[in-house]
């Protein structure tokens, strides 16, 4: 049996995990309207690349990545583009962002896809971007697109792969029920991403032991595989990077690196799942497994769940008492936030929709002054100081917060669950550190805007420089012209005929261009004969149009036909007059 660390802090809330396990993964009907946020992930948000109006297959795609850490949209079924614009979406704020509105029509119909099963016959850069171009960012934190994830690029080699079974919050199964239907699947996932990192010399699948059944699920299909599943004893919160690192190797990651800084990837186990499907079965991120859940539903279960439900039709299939419920919670009681509306849509990161009745979750408890006790240090997974972190968030001292390692802060809450004085410790971090990101946006932004400044005013001073030195010059060539002009007049005063320059000088130029462009009287002969070939034939061809169409013509077009054929003759007969005349004028000169 392997080995495993005990991180330290972590706290023992109730699990209350097995209300919503009674029941297999159900599925919801399609809702009438989706909605799907062009932000579900870290990074840029997408482009829409569809238009109101447009018919839309289900798994197309109708919103771009845009830069580097960027994800693109799928349609989640098959229906009507209806809205582009900015509506409420999943947050703690209860702000507004682009979305898309897709109105079903009912058909589910996929658009053309397909997988490839022999995966390891494909590079591990087609595999990665499969990923990328399925929409596939973690399922089970913050949204990192997973194929930045598989390119650690410049770093170490990756020697270990971690798969995050933890699903350490309360409430939330829908890892667990995951594993128990689809463990086949998602052992096929972590062999496209061992393919994909090189085959990593450690696989370790780390889950709580509060999961038997899951692990049960797994152990035959790791059998002969390489991959080891590790459990270790239950405790709030194990499930963040660094903690579960820590549990599974031991090794400490120091604040600011990367697991790939370490040669480790580690990556959810509903993210895995989803691999899986883009990979072999060619479908892009377009649902994922939800805990609906809390007292205040008659019915709790998970869900496959399309990206774009609104919270609202899930709660409808669910016996949804809306006079029983305390708040409604998007994600887990310790680290979800209470939605401001039923409406908004659930996104790639949903792991659960709590609705909690009032003796579940009862209302917020007014927050008292801090009494020092230190429960909060002795509880944190990070060994941050929590009470510290919360004066210096209060007196918005970002050096202080980040000398103290904010960062390093997974809002686990485990920190607000103990705190004797119900201080809401983690909405301070989460504020601050929303304003020292927004700091140094800014500050980049006027970093730029400096540089940009800078090279204009340097690009001006050279153009300035360019042309005081064209002035120079010039000045300098004039002064020398005048200086000639000034010789030569000397020169001309004590010689004969007018001085080189003088108006005399121009008019001679100006007869002898005119000279040169005069042609000989061969030339002028030639081109007058050239003018009466052209008038015979133009005269030739006027005749025959006459005589060709005479019959069918009205008198009318006669007319016109005729009068063409004058005009012709006369200019004939007029170039011929100036040949005879040209001819005659050469001859006399001759003679
Ligand atoms: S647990 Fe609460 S009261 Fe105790 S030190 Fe921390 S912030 Fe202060
Ligand atoms: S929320 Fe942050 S400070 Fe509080 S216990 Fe968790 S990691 Fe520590």
């Amino acid at each position: 049996m392997r080995s495993t660390w005990v991180t330290p802090g972590g706290v023992h809330p109730p699990e209350n995990k097995h209300q919503s396990l009674t029941m297999p993964i159900g599925s919801l009907p399609i809702p009438e309207k989706l909605l799907v946020p062009l932000s579900q992930h870290i990074g840029a948000p997408a482009k829409a690349c569809v238009k109101v109006g447009a018919k839309v297959l289900k798994g197309q795609k109708i919103a771009e990545a845009t830069g580097a850490v960027s994800v693109p949209m799928h349609a989640p079924t098959s229906g009507t583009v209806t809205a582009i614009e900015d509506r409420p979406i999943a947050h703690s704020s209860g702000m507004s962002a682009p979305c898309i509105e897709i109105t079903s029509d009912g058909k589910d119909t996929w658009i053309d896809h397909k997988g490839v099963a022999d995966f390891e016959h494909a590079s591990p850069q087609a595999l990665t971007k499969t990923i990328a171009d399925a929409g596939i960012a973690g399922m089970g934190g913050a949204g990192f697109p997973s194929a930045i994830k598989l390119s650690p690029g410049h770093r170490r080699p990756i020697n270990t792969l971690i798969i995050n079974a933890t699903e350490c919050e309360p409430y939330i199964t829908a890892d667990d029920s995951a594993i128990r239907e689809r463990a086949a699947e998602i052992i096929t996932g972590i062999g496209i991403l061992s393919h994909i990192l090189g085959n990593p010399v450690n696989i370790l699948i780390g889950i709580e032991d509060n999961k038997p059944e899951a692990i049960a699920a797994l152990e035959p299909h790791v059998a002969d595989t390489g991959i080891s599943v590790v459990s270790f004893p239950t405790k709030y919160p194990s499930g963040g990077e660094k903690q579960l690192i820590y549990i599974l190797t031991g090794k400490e990651l120091p604040s600011g690196q990367l697991p790939a800084d370490a040669g480790m990837v580690c990556i959810n186990i509903g993210t895995t799942y989803a691999i899986k499907r883009a990979v072999v079965n060619g479908e892009p991120l377009i649902s994922r497994v939800t805990t609906m859940t809390g007292n205040a539903c008659g019915i709790n279960r998970n869900y496959e769940t399309l990206i774009g439900t609104p919270v609202s039709h899930m709660l409808a299939h669910s016996e949804f008492n809306e006079h029983a419920c305390s708040r409604l919670v998007m994600g887990g009681p310790m680290m979800g936030f209470s939605l401001t509306s039923a409406e908004v849509p659930i996104v790639k990161t949903t792991n659960c929709i709590l609705a909690p009745s009032y003796s579940e979750i009862p209302d917020d408890e007014p927050a008292q002054a801090c009494i020092r006790c230190g429960m909060c240090a002795e509880a944190c997974p990070a060994s941050l100081l929590p009470q510290q972190l919360f004066w210096y968030s209060q007196a918005e001292d970002h050096d202080r917060l980040e000398a103290h390692n904010l960062f390093d802060c997974i809002e686990c809450g485990a920190c607000s669950y103990v705190c004797p004085s119900n201080i809401p410790l983690v909405q301070y971090y989460r504020h601050s550190k929303g304003e020292i990101l927004k700091a140094r946006e800014e500050k980049v932004k006027s970093d730029h805007a400096r540089e940009r400044f800078e090279f204009h005013q340097q690009r001006m001073e050279q153009a300035e420089k360019d042309k005081e030195a064209k002035r120079a010059a010039r000045r300098e060539a004039a002064e020398k012209a005048k200086a000639t002009v000034a010789a030569n007049a000397g020169t001309a005063k004590e010689g004969t005929g007018p001085a080189p320059g003088s108006a005399a000088d121009i008019i001679a130029a100006a007869q002898a261009r005119a000279a040169a462009k005069q042609v000989s009287p061969e030339e002028q002969q030639a081109k007058f004969e050239r003018s009466i070939a052209g008038a015979e034939m133009r005269v030739q061809m006027a005749t025959d149009k006459l005589v060709e169409t005479n019959a069918k013509q009205t008198e009318d077009q006669k007319n016109i036909l005729n009068a063409a054929l004058e005009g012709a003759k006369q200019k004939l007969e007029q170039a011929q007059a100036r040949l005879a005349e040209h001819v005659k004028k050469h001859s006399e000169q001759v003679k």
